[in-house]
C-alpha cells in the first residue's frame, strides 16, 4: 500500500498525523509525573466521550476482543444466564466468550442484515432470569446498527445488566451511556476512536461494578480482573502512579491526543458528521445500483457500508479498487463472505475521502465492465455533501 492510498476499511482507519506523532514521542517511565498527567487526562476524556461521567473507565493493552473478554470475565459466573442480541460475526464471538466463561447463553437472532425482533427480546428479558444482555452496537460483519437505546432501556427495566460492544461505533454513532443506563460500553482504539490498534477500553457503570463486587467466585483471568485494574485506573485519575502491568505508554499518549481532538469537535457534531458522510455514501450506492446488506437505512450503520457485489464482480474486484488508490475490505459474515464488500467511514473521514472513495469505486466498476452513467455516483455524493439551500 502506498502512503497516499486511502484506508477505508472498518478498522484500522485513517489516523490524524498529530495522533501518529504521539506514537513516536520519547517513551517516559510509566510512573513519571508526565505520564501520570497524560493517562489521568485520557481517562477523564474517555468519560466525556462515552457521555458517562458516573461510569468507571478502564484502558488496557489489548484489542477489542480483549475488551469483550474483560466484560464477560468480570460480570459472568458459571451457570448464569446471558442473552445475546445477535446481529452477526461479533455477536457470535460474544456468545462464544460467554459460553467459555460458563454462562448459559440464549440468542435472539436475525437473518443477516436485520435486527432481531424487539418484542421477542422484550419477552425474553421479562421471563428469562438473565444476568446480562449483550448488544453489538454496529456489527462490522453486516453493517447493521442496532437500536441500542431501546435495548439498553429495556434491559434496565427488567433488572438485567447491559453490555454494549461499541468497537465499530464508539465516537461515531450516537451513544449516551449514563442517560440510557448502559452498564458496560466497550470499544477498541483503531476504529472511530482514531488511535492505532492496541488498546481495549471499557466504561463500566456503578451498577455493574456492584454486581462484580458481589461475585461468589473469583474472576478466572488475572489480566482481566477488575480487582487488579480498578486501583490502577483510580490512581492515575487521582494523579498517582500505580503498577499492575506496564501500560502501553505511547498508545496512551496517542489516545490522549485523539480524545482531545474528538472533544474539541464535540460529540454531537462528531455523530452528525458521521451521519452526513453515511448519507453521501448511501446516495452514491443508490446511483450505482449497489444493494446494501442492511435491509433498510433505519438499521444501517453510519460508520461503515456493507454492499453486495454487483452482477459479474467478485471478491477479486476489491483489488481493482486498491489499484485506484483506495483500500476496501472484503466480506466477513460466514454465510455471505464471498458475496459482499465493506467500506469503512469513520474517525477523520471527510467529504474529500467520500468523493475519492466513490470515484475509485466508479473507476474500478468501469474497469470490470459495469455500466452506469459516468460520474453519477460522485455527483450524487457531492449533492448530499453540499450545504443546504
Ligand atoms: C472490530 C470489532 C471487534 C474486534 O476487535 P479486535 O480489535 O479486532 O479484537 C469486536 N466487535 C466489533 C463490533 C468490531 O467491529
Amino acid at each position: 500500500m502506498s502512503e497516499r492510498d486511502l484506508l477505508m476499511i472498518p478498522g484500522p482507519v485513517e489516523f490524524d498525523p498529530e495522533v501518529m506523532r504521539a506514537l513516536g514521542a520519547k517513551t517516559a517511565s510509566h510512573v513519571s509525573p508526565e505520564f501520570i498527567a497524560v493517562f489521568g487526562r485520557a481517562l477523564q476524556r474517555l468519560r466525556e466521550v462515552c457521555l458517562a461521567p458516573s461510569a468507571q473507565p478502564f484502558v488496557v493493552a489489548g484489542s477489542g476482543t480483549w475488551a469483550m473478554e474483560m466484560a464477560v470475565a468480570n460480570l459472568v459466573e458459571p451457570g448464569e444466564r446471558a442473552l445475546v442480541v445477535n446481529t452477526g460475526y461479533f455477536s457470535d464471538r460474544m456468545a462464544t466468550l460467554l459460553e467459555r466463561y460458563g454462562a448459559e447463553v440464549v440468542q435472539a437472532r436475525a437473518t443477516p442484515g436485520e435486527v432481531p425482533d424487539l418484542t421477542e427480546v422484550e419477552r425474553l428479558l421479562a421471563g428469562g432470569r438473565f444476568k446480562l444482555m449483550t448488544v453489538t452496537h454496529v456489527d462490522t460483519s453486516t453493517g447493521v446498527l442496532t437500536p441500542a437505546e431501546t435495548l439498553v432501556r429495556a434491559a434496565h427495566r427488567h433488572g438485567v445488566l447491559s453490555v454494549v460492544d461499541g468497537v465499530c461505533a464508539t465516537a461515531g454513532e450516537t451513544f449516551h451511556q449514563d442517560a440510557w443506563g448502559a452498564d458496560v460500553y466497550l470499544t477498541a482504539s483503531q476504529k472511530a476512536l482514531g488511535v492505532p490498534p492496541g488498546l481495549a477500553l471499557l466504561s463500566v457503570s456503578r451498577r455493574a461494578l456492584d454486581s462484580w463486587r458481589a461475585r461468589r467466585t473469583p474472576v478466572r483471568s488475572l489480566y482481566a480482573d477488575f480487582a487488579e485494574w480498578l486501583p490502577i485506573m483510580e490512581a492515575y485519575e487521582a494523579g498517582r502512579a500505580a503498577y499492575f502491568a506496564t501500560p502501553p505508554v505511547n498508545l496512551v499518549y496517542a489516545l490522549d491526543v485523539s480524545l482531545g481532538q474528538l472533544l474539541r469537535e464535540g460529540m454531537e457534531a462528531r455523530f452528525a458528521r458521521h451521519r452526513l458522510m453515511a448519507r453521501a455514501f448511501r446516495a452514491a450506492w443508490r446511483a450505482l445500483g449497489l444493494r446494501t446488506l442492511p435491509v433498510s437505512e433505519s438499521v444501517a450503520a453510519h460508520t461503515l457500508s456493507a454492499l453486495y457485489f454487483p452482477e459479474g464482480v467478485d471478491a477479486a474486484w476489491v483489488g481493482k479498487v486498491r489499484e485506484q488508490g483506495v483500500v476496501l475490505a472484503g466480506g466477513l459474515h460466514p454465510q455471505l463472505k464471498a458475496r459482499y464488500f465493506r467500506v469503512g467511514h469513520m474517525n477523520v473521514v471527510s467529504p474529500g475521502d467520500v468523493l475519492a472513495t466513490v470515484g475509485a469505486i466508479e473507476r474500478a466498476l468501469a474497469v470490470a465492465g459495469h455500466r452506469f452513467a459516468p460520474d453519477s455516483a460522485v455527483a450524487a455524493a457531492q449533492a448530499a455533501l453540499l450545504p443546504p439551500g
